[in-house]
């Protein structure tokens, strides 16, 4: 899709219970390395994931991470069902499963973090239904569609601070096929 932008990527092992990113470099905590089994099949790959895919969804494509958290956030969740797929595809359903629903993701995908009611109602929205939103989208519109939009959304977007309003304005240059409902099921406000 386009190039790491920065020479080096650090990866520092933290004593906090998430990964978090930040420009060329994320933390990863200790326990997922102290969970991991040598299979791909665990927190520490897909979390690795998640955090080196924000080195283009939040690092290249800028949004607001307050405001509208669900843009860079569903966007780097999808990101390791998309690396599942392409290197261990016999693993995303398990992935769905384990990573996903089994936290019975529920809410809408634009909340602020300011409603989220802590940590897992809001990666609940955010996150997983930001990438069940995204599998529904990608399903409507079709693979074509969709990976070109992504492809278009990065080449356009970067350096950018993009919107949700961004986001669907361009989606909507590449398909004219009709998402309202997928819209109206994951969305609080209209796009
Ligand atoms: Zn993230």
């Amino acid at each position: 899709m386009g190039g790491y932008p920065h020479k080096t990527l650090s990866i520092v092992m933290g004593d906090f219970n998430d990964g978090m990113e930040y420009s060329a470099f994320f933390f990863l905590p200790r326990d997922f390395y102290n969970l991991y089994d040598g299979t791909p099949a665990n927190y520490l790959t897909f979390v690795a994931v998640h955090e080196t895919s924000h080195q283009w969804w939040f690092e290249q494509v800028a949004s607001d991470q307050a405001l509208q958290p669900w843009v860079d956030e569903a966007l780097a969740t999808y990101s390791e069902r998309i690396y599942y797929e392409s290197t261990y595809p016999d693993l995303v359903g398990w992935w769905w499963t384990y990573r996903i629903d089994f936290y019975k993701p529920q809410g809408f995908v634009d909340i602020p973090i300011y409603e989220g009611q802590g940590f897992r109602p809001y990666t609940n929205a955010a996150y997983f239904q930001g990438a069940h939103f995204l599998e529904d989208l990608r399903t409507r519109i079709g693979d074509e569609v969709f990976f070109a939009f992504l492809q278009d959304y990065l080449t356009q977007s970067r350096g950018k601070i993009v919107t949700t309003a961004d986001f669907f304005h361009l989606l909507r240059e590449h398909t004219s096929t009709d998402i309202s409902d997928i819209i109206l099921q994951y969305f609080q406000n209209v796009y």
